[in-house]
């Protein structure tokens, strides 16, 4: 089963992400996560995206796509994959339809969470992480069990976001209405967008998603 999660910073891709693909045993492909870690080991890639992902700009088309028909060629990918914040742009979406086309692939649901930009900017002002597995967190919302311990794998740092700040958030929503948003008439033409209302708390969205997976589509 190959996935894709769309819809606006903040609006719980990577929390869901992590959720079903572990549920699923699926291979988590989140682009933010990859170009964060080549900022920081300083490959080339990292040097060009560096201030565009400061500025809360998209990394060009070629730099991500490239990254991406990387990984999805890898084995892992064969048992089933969940793209979180890939495809960003149409551009980026008819590339990715080329590559898995020459994978022998396909999408079988795109999972479009909901999100009013007021609660996005609240979730996006909380969010932290931890270092060392990922594991996604929020100052009011998500806190881990015990405080300062991750639930997951029990590390004790955190880390927050460099662009989770509210200038960097402004330019991020607005590069998603501009140029993302209109992958939705892209993939409801095509019969795989399942919305989700993602304005519910956090398990209740995973279930809503897990209807999805469960019906197999409808369309
Ligand atoms: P994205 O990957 O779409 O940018 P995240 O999964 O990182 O979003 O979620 C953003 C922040 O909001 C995180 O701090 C997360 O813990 C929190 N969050 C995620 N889903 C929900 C939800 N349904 N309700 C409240 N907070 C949420
Ligand atoms: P969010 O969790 O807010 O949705 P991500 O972690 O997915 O953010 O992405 C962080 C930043 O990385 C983006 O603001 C953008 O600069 C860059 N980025 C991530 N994915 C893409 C993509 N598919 N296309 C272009 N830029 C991307
Ligand atoms: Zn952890």
């Amino acid at each position: 089963m190959n996935l894709i999660f769309l819809g606006p910073p903040g609006a719980g891709k990577g929390t869901q992400a992590q959720r079903v693909a572990a549920a699923h045993g699926l291979v988590q492909l989140s682009t933010g996560d990859m170009l964060r870690a080549a900022v920081a080991a300083g490959t080339e890639v990292g040097l060009k995206a560096k201030a565009v992902m400061e500025a809360g700009e998209l990394v060009s088309d070629d730099i991500v796509v490239a990254i991406v028909a990387d990984r999805i060629a890898g084995p892992d990918c064969a048992g089933g994959f969940v793209l979180d914040g890939f495809p960003r742009t149409v551009a980026q979406a008819e590339a990715l339809d080329t590559v898995l086309d020459g994978n022998g692939m396909r999408i079988d649901h795109v999972v479009e969470m909901t999100v009013d930009d007021d609660a996005l900017v609240e979730r996006i002002s909380g969010r932290f992480s931890c270092v060392a597995c990922g594991a996604a967190y929020h100052d009011r919302f998500n806190r881990p069990k015990v405080e300062g311990v991750c639930d997951a794998c029990g590390g004790g740092e955190f880390v927050r976001r460099e662009d989770d700040n509210a200038e960097t958030v402004a330019t991020r929503l607005r590069a998603y209405h501009a140029q993302t948003a209109p992958l939705l008439p892209y993939y409801r033409e095509r019969g795989a967008l399942r919305p989700v209302d993602g304005m519910a708390e956090i398990d209740a969205v995973t279930r809503q998603i897990e209807a999805v997976l469960d019906g197999g589509g409808g369309d």
